[in-house]
């Protein structure tokens, strides 16, 4: 059996979505109401999400259908490929096997699509005719423009000051499937405008831009909101990457030793990891690896608490690994990577040692990722590069033949100014900046 290209045919495409919460060995923290510090009555997340996408969010059923839509869409790409990275194996002279599943072949470059679709789909059927969102690096924001062009909804995107003006050509993307960009914070909503009286010259945060694009779909009944990653439902539509990726590895009759995936909300490595968790209670070698950036450290240096999701103070509390809401993040070039805190289940998961998190600094992830680009020919996002280092450091380590698996969770073709930057030598590391996160942990809620 050929193992340097598993693909599936279109009839593979999962029909359902695989729910973790169902299997958890454990109870999750359920998420708080600030005001009252009591559990959330569901009901209140109706302002600005449809009812579909509540239901999936605090569902216990282990399997929940894909509608036939959603399905429909997701084969202009789906299934994607399970890739084996011999020649990358080759340059490192290492006894292991390195597989990638390639989520970089959707029509945005990056896995975000896999829940744009769903959930552009499920607002459509609620009557919503606009939504709004927040990007970092423009990966979201892209995904979400052009699900939304596919149902006929507009679009509106509080893009991340910093990556605006770093990553115009994803802005171009945007304007291209008709969605409407605003440089985060801004002067268009309450949280904005206090942000940039405090500093004029704040260069954004995904925290803040989420707390521009909730305050104004809760003023907007035809207005919701929607998130890239973090909460329970993304996670979900985001499963079918790790049960195609099973399945591939089946075929070939391989059993991954290492899962490895990079993190900002968590949402492409639980997509990756969660059809294995069960696995994984099973086998306890199966090693599963979290890989987010040293200068945006909320697995490795954040702490377990509960925390908004967002600067201003405006969603529910949720607990999870968190540098606390108000930490701004140095402007490292893996925008996708720079929130603060981190996937409610990803972080149980973490807190109870069923996964592990490593950090990584950037100039090493690059380095990774121009050898992975000119081993395997495909250049990287500088996110996925640092699941790429990890998968790397990882072959170097072991001295016996052992399958690793990583999510290649987008390209970088729309990164080429980073790359440049990295080329000509002007990237540098970030410390962690420690009184920031000193000072943004000082100011966590009180639960
Ligand atoms: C957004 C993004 C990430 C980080 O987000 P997660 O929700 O943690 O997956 C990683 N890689 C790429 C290519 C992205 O666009």
């Amino acid at each position: 059996m050929d193992d340097l290209k598993v693909l599936l045919p279109e009839k593979d495409i999962p029909e359902r979505w695989y729910n973790l919460a169902a299997d958890l060995p454990f109870q999750l923290p359920p998420p708080f109401n600030p005001a009252t510090k009591s559990p959330l009555d569901p009901s209140a997340l109706l302002g600005i999400f449809p009812k579909a996408l509540v239901d999936q969010e605090i569902s216990q059923e282990r399997w929940i259908e894909i509608p036939p839509e959603v399905r429909d869409i997701l084969r202009l790409w789906r299934p994607t490929p399970l890739r084996r990275a011999a020649r990358l194996e080759r340059a490192l002279n290492t006894k292991c096997r390195i597989y990638y599943k390639d989520e970089s072949v959707s029509p945005t470059g990056s896995h975000k699509t896999n829940t744009a679709i769903a959930q552009a789909y499920y607002n459509k059927k609620a009557g919503i005719e606009r939504i709004s969102t927040e990007t970092g690096a423009g990966q979201w924001g892209s995904a979400l423009s052009f699900a939304c062009n596919v149902f006929g909804m507009k679009c509106r995107v509080y893009m991340v000051k910093v990556s605006y003006n770093q990553k115009p050509f994803r802005r171009c993307l945007m304007h291209i499937w008709g969605a409407e960009v605003v440089a985060s914070p801004s002067d268009q909503t309450k949280a904005g405008r206090h942000m940039l009286k405090q500093d004029p010259h704040c260069q954004g945060s995904l925290g803040m831009a989420i707390s521009e694009a909730v305050e104004e779909a809760a003023g907007d009944p035809k207005t919701n909101y929607s998130l890239g990653s973090v909460l329970n439902h993304v996670l979900l539509h985001q499963t079918v990457i790790g049960l195609e990726a099973k399945k591939q590895l089946e075929i070939i009759g391989e059993k991954p030793d290492f899962l490895v995936g990079c993190v900002g909300g968590g949402s492409n490595f639980g997509g990756l990891v969660f059809p294995f968790i069960k696995d994984k209670l099973d086998r306890p070698s199966l090693r599963i690896v979290a890989v987010e950036p040293s200068a945006c450290p909320s697995m490795t240096k954040g702490v377990y608490q509960y925390d908004f999701g967002d600067t201003a103070a405006l969603t529910p509390l949720i607990k999870m690994f968190t540098l606390g809401h108000n930490f701004m993040p140095p402007g490292i070039h893996a925008g996708g990577l720079r929130y603060h805190g981190c996937s409610p289940i990803v972080s149980a998961l973490l807190d109870k040692k069923i996964v592990e998190a490593r950090s990584l600094h950037q100039t090493g992830v690059f380095d990774a990722a121009l050898l992975f680009a000119q081993t395997e020919g495909i250049v990287p996002a500088p996110e996925t590069a640092h699941a790429i280092k990890a998968a790397i450091d990882i072959a170097k380590d072991e001295k016996q033949s052992k399958c690793i698996v990583f999510n290649f969770s987008g390209h970088g073709f729309l990164d080429l100014g980073s790359y440049e930057k990295y080329l000509h030598g002007e990237l540098k590391d970030y410390p962690l900046p420690v009184h920031e996160l000193e000072k943004s942990l000082g100011e966590l809620p009180k639960v």
